[in-house]
């Protein structure tokens, strides 16, 4: 059933729902952050729609787009730096902390629910974390503070201080491969839930289009907290429409 305009029905639907269940799992994508900041890449004027993505075959090959990959990170560090958890990450890191919620899977890219006081091993990245950088022949994780002035400096980011690998963000990029572990997780955790709670994702890219359908057909109740509607909402018990900021806006009930 679709909630938009009498939101507060839908919200009590929900409350009823989380209060009945005894794991809820939470997914997460990018309207849960803009809130915080973060702008939504892929939205229309986003940042993909003026800059088109570096594929990752193009990062390997060429020094100049791993230059301009860089510059780019580095152009965000401000927003990413300045960013806070808002009202959704809140909401999500007391399930957590309740144990209500055994993890939340997120498509951001972003900390902010490390951020909110979940534990890093509770975070499960499927497009994995830009705030620092890992080498791509070791996986050694490097930190962007210390990477920026050495970029900034020599017109190229540093090696890897082990191995002499390639640095990059600890992101996915296009054409790299997803995270095999994070995608185990995150399918085993949509399969063995009471309540799959999407939030903020438009539920079009792959793997956020799948696992809502995963737990539905798994026996798990759907809901779905989005601004805009999304390919799964026919699919779902509940759908919340509007502001995550304001529908999650630090909610006693849940
Ligand atoms: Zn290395």
């Amino acid at each position: 059933m679709v909630f938009d305009d009498d939101l507060k029905q839908g919200l009590a639907a929900f409350a009823a729902l989380l209060d009945a269940s005894d794991t809820v799992v939470p997914f997460t994508g990018a309207g849960i952050s803009t809130d915080s900041g973060i702008p939504d890449f892929r939205s229309p004027g986003g940042l993909w729609t003026r800059n088109k993505p570096i594929p990752f075959d193009a990062f390997l090959a060429s020094a100049e787009a791993r230059r301009e990959a860089w510059q780019r990170r580095f152009a965000m560090d401000t927003a990413f730096n300045a960013a806070r958890p808002g009202p959704g990450h809140r909401t999500i890191a007391r399930w957590v902390a309740s144990g209500l919620s055994p993890a939340v899977i997120t498509q951001n890219i972003d900390n902010l629910h490390q951020d909110s006081g979940v534990a890093t091993e509770s975070v499960v990245e499927v497009h994995g974390n830009t705030t620092y950088a890992t080498c791509l022949s070791c996986g050694r994780r490097h930190e962007l503070s210390w990477i920026r002035p050495l970029f900034e400096a020599h017109g190229e980011a540093p090696d890897c201080q082990a191995c002499g690998g390639l640095l990059k963000t600890a992101t996915i990029s296009f054409g790299q491969a997803m995270p095999q572990e994070a995608m185990r997780r995150a399918g085993e955790l949509a399969r063995r839930c009471d309540v799959f709670v999407a939030i903020g994702s438009s539920l079009v890219v792959h793997p956020a289009a799948g696992l809502p359908l995963i737990a539905r057909d798994s026996g798990a109740w759907l809901v779905i907290i989005n601004r805009e509607p999304t390919p799964c909402d026919e699919a779902a018990d509940i759908v919340l429409r509007g502001e995550i900021g304001s529908i999650l806006n630090d909610r006693a009930d849940l």
